[in-house]
């Protein structure tokens, strides 16, 4: 397939989900332009990933190494790693990914804080949330996370937590999906309640859920950032 008809058909893809969005913020009252989505390029080409990087400027990724070897190729496109982070990866992470979406572990996230410090910078995370007890899905607990809570917190000013990210759990039905978005937004509702004035460098303004099956009823619950692969490449093979 040649470039042309490459862009052609992501264009379209792009524009379809991004009026979805749209139409979803509207039916919520939000406003479009508090939804940013992240273009998930795993599965993707890299002749693929090169035209939407001519349409779109924000990915995601889910393994470090394929994510720093993409941002070498494009550095002015933002990667963000979406996927599970091994702590001997971390420094390759720091390096290359603007938001790290998958922080799973107190381990993890302290490994994160101490790299970023060796090289002077503070790094930006999420949380990942398991909402839905899945024991495939990874992620903290909500009752592991409320009781770690005052513990995140105070290391919180060598990092910047931006919020919260959760999967639902795989379906036909994207409305299943609905109620681990309400409960991921709650938890960040009642972790952000537990802050004090100290801590205003803790945001949690972001909500990374929503994916191609799920990501209009994300929208509506509340997402700030949502993780779209399949259904921009639909109709490339
Ligand atoms: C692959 C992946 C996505 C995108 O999934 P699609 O169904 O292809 O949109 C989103 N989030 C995470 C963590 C992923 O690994």
């Amino acid at each position: 397939m040649s470039e042309q008809n490459l862009i052609g058909i992501l264009q379209a893809n792009l524009s379809a989900v991004r009026n979805q969005i749209a139409d979803a913020c509207q039916r919520s009252g939000r406003d479009a332009a508090s939804v940013q989505l992240v273009a998930v390029t795993k599965y993707a080409q890299w002749e693929w990933v090169q035209a939407l990087s001519r349409l779109h400027s924000v990915f995601g990724e889910n393994r470090p190494q394929q994510l720093s070897e993409r941002h070498a190729l494009l550095p002015d496109v933002q990667w963000h790693l979406i996927g599970q982070l091994q702590r001997n990866k971390v420094k390759l992470a720091l390096q290359h990914a603007a938001l790290i979406h998958s922080v799973d572990s107190l381990r993890l996230l302290s490994r994160i804080i101490e790299v970023g410090q060796s090289v002077s910078m503070r790094p930006r995370i999420l949380l990942q949330a398991n909402v839905t007890g899945e024991a495939s899905k990874s992620g903290f607990r909500p009752d592991e996370l409320r009781d770690a809570w005052p513990e995140i917190l105070a290391g919180s000013e060598r990092i910047q937590i931006e919020g919260l990210m959760t999967m639902a759990a795989d379906s036909d039905d994207p409305e299943t999906a609905r109620p681990a978005f309400q409960s991921l937004r709650r938890l960040r509702d009642e972790l952000a309640s537990r802050m004090d004035s100290q801590q205003h460098h803790v945001s949690l303004t972001e909500l990374s859920m929503g994916m191609s099956g799920d990501f209009v009823q994300a929208v509506e619950e509340g997402a700030t950032l949502v993780r779209i692969g399949s259904r921009l490449f639909e109709g490339m093979e």
